[in-house]
C-alpha cells in the first residue's frame, strides 16, 4: 500500500491539551456547590508556583516558562494511504515543524510503502542531516512516524500495541508530577514528581527553601510511597550535588535532567559525584544516539525519550531495546498523557512506569480537567489501561481535524 499524501497543519484540539483553565472551573465549581474545597481551594501549581528553569538567571523571564517559550500551536500530521485509510501523528511546536513536514518530507515521501516504517524513519532522519535530525526536525520524523504507526495499525486492523509485540502487562503503573501533591494521593497516585522551585539563580537559600518543599511532601506522602524531584535543566553540576547531598535523607527515587540536555560531560561528571543518586534525564534529547552515549556511558538510570520529540513509536524502540540490553529502564515523558506514549508503555517490557503531568487545579477529576485526545485513557487509581485501538484508537474523523486545524 502507498502513500498518497502526507500533510502537517496547525493543531488545537477544543481546549488545549493541558488545562490551564481549571482554576476558572474550580472557581465557578465552589460557587454551584455554595461550599469551600478546604485544602483543594486553590489553582493549580502550573498557575500559581515559580519553577526553576533555563532561564532563571534572567529576572524578566524568571517566574514562568510561559513567558519565553514560543507560541507556535501543536501540530497534527495525517498520512493517507491509497485507499483512503489515514493515521494521525502530533508533536510540538507547529509552524517551523509543518513546514519540514510539507515542504521537504512530504514531496519525497508519497509514493513510498506506507507499511515501511523503519525505511521511511531512516530516510527521514537522513533527509534532515544537512540541517540536523536533532531538535525542530526531530519533532517533525515524530509526527510522520506516528501517523505511520497508526495508519499501520488501522490498515491491519489491530491496536499498536499489538504490533509492537505487547501487552507485557495488564495494566500501566502511573506516577503524577506536579507540586499538589496531597490531590494526586486521593487521586490514588502512589508516586509523585516535584517540580523543583529553586535553582543557583536563587543563591544560597535555594538548598535549604528545595529541602524544605521536598521535606513536605515526603511528609505528606510518608515513607512507603516513591517521591521524584525534577530540576528541569536549571541546575550546573555543583549545585545538583550540593542538592542531592542535602536531600539524600528523603530518598528520593530519582533527580531529573539536572543539567541543560547537552551537557554530557557535566552528566557523566554528574554520575560520578553522586554514585548513590538514582538519575533520570533525556527528554530533550533528539533522536536514538544521545541515549546511546548514556548507555555506554552509565549516566542515566531511567531514559526519559518524550515520543512526541525524540523521532516517534521508531525511535522510541530502538531507545528501549538499548537500554534493556544494558539494564537500564525507560519512562518515556509525559507517557500517560498521550496515545503514543500509552501504547508503548503497554507494550515494551523495559517500561516499568508511566508518567502523568497534572496541570489542573486540586478538586478538578482528570476526565474534567485534562483535555484528552479523542479516544485516549486516563489514569484510573494510580493505573491506566490504553484503548484497544486500531491503531492508537484515536477517535478523530478526517472533518474533526479540519475544524481543529489552521
Ligand atoms: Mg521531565
Amino acid at each position: 500500500m502507498k502513500i498518497k499524501s502526507i500533510k502537517a497543519s496547525n493543531f488545537e484540539l477544543p481546549s488545549s491539551t493541558i488545562s490551564l483553565l481549571a482554576s476558572a472551573d474550580q472557581e465557578r465549581r465552589s460557587k454551584d456547590q455554595g461550599e469551600s474545597a478546604g485544602g483543594r481551594d486553590r489553582e493549580a501549581w502550573f498557575a500559581r508556583d515559580e519553577v526553576a528553569n533555563p532561564m532563571s538567571r534572567y529576572p524578566r523571564f524568571k517566574s514562568h516558562r510561559n513567558l519565553w517559550l514560543p507560541g507556535w500551536s501543536q501540530t497534527v500530521c495525517v498520512v493517507v494511504a491509497e485507499d483512503g485509510t489515514y493515521g494521525v501523528g502530533m508533536t510540538s511546536y507547529g509552524t517551523p515543524v509543518n513546514a519540514v513536514i510539507n515542504e521537504h518530507f512530504a514531496p519525497l515521501l508519497v509514493g513510498e510503502d506506507c507499511m515501511a516504517i523503519e525505511r521511511l524513519w531512516d530516510m527521514m532522519f537522513r533527509l534532515s542531516s544537512p540541517y540536523s535530525a536533532s531538535g525542530l526536525a526531530s519533532y517533525a520524523i515524530s509526527a510522520v512516524d506516528l501517523a505511520l504507526w497508526d495508519l499501520k495499525g488501522k490498515l491491519l486492523g489491530v491496536p499498536v500495541y499489538s504490533l509492537l509485540g505487547g501487552p507485557s502487562r495488564e495494566k500501566i503503573y502511573c506516577y503524577a508530577t506536579g507540586n499538589d501533591t496531597d490531590w494526586y494521593l486521593e487521586l490514588g497516585f502512589q508516586a509523585t514528581k516535584l517540580a523543583c522551585p529553586y535553582g543557583p539563580a536563587d543563591g544560597l537559600d535555594a538548598l535549604e527553601k528545595n529541602e524544605e518543599a521536598v521535606a513536605t511532601a515526603r511528609d505528606l506522602i510518608g515513607p512507603h510511597r516513591e517521591l521524584m524531584l525534577d530540576c528541569w535543566m536549571a541546575f550546573d553540576v555543583e549545585f545538583a550535588v550540593r542538592q542531592a547531598e542535602r536531600l539524600r535523607e528523603y530518598n528520593l527515587k530519582w533527580m531529573e535532567d539536572c543539567l541543560i540536555p547537552e551537557d554530557f560531560q557535566g552528566f557523566t561528571e554528574l554520575r560520578r559525584r553522586l554514585p548513590w543518586q538514582s538519575l533520570a534525564m533525556g527528554e530533550h534529547w533528539y533522536s536514538p544516539l544521545p541515549f546511546l552515549s548514556s548507555v555506554s556511558n552509565r549516566t542515566a538510570d531511567y531514559l526519559q525519550p518524550d515520543i512526541q520529540w525524540v523521532g516517534g513509536l521508531t525511535a522510541t524502540v530502538k531507545i528501549c531495546h538499548m537500554a534493556e540490553a544494558a539494564g537500564i529502564s525507560v519512562i518515556p515523558h509525559g507517557g500517560m498523557n498521550d496515545p503514543y506514549g500509552q501504547h508503548t508503555s503497554f507494550a515494551m517490557p523495559g517500561i516499568p512506569w508511566g508518567e502523568f503531568f497534572v496541570a489542573s487545579a486540586p478538586g478538578i477529576s482528570l476526565e474534567e480537567g485534562f483535555r484528552r485526545v479523542p479516544g485516549m485513557s486516563l489514569p484510573v487509581d494510580g493505573h491506566l489501561t490504553p484503548n484497544d485501538g486500531p491503531g492508537f484508537g484515536i477517535e478523530l474523523s478526517m472533518g474533526d481535524i479540519e475544524s481543529y486545524s489552521s
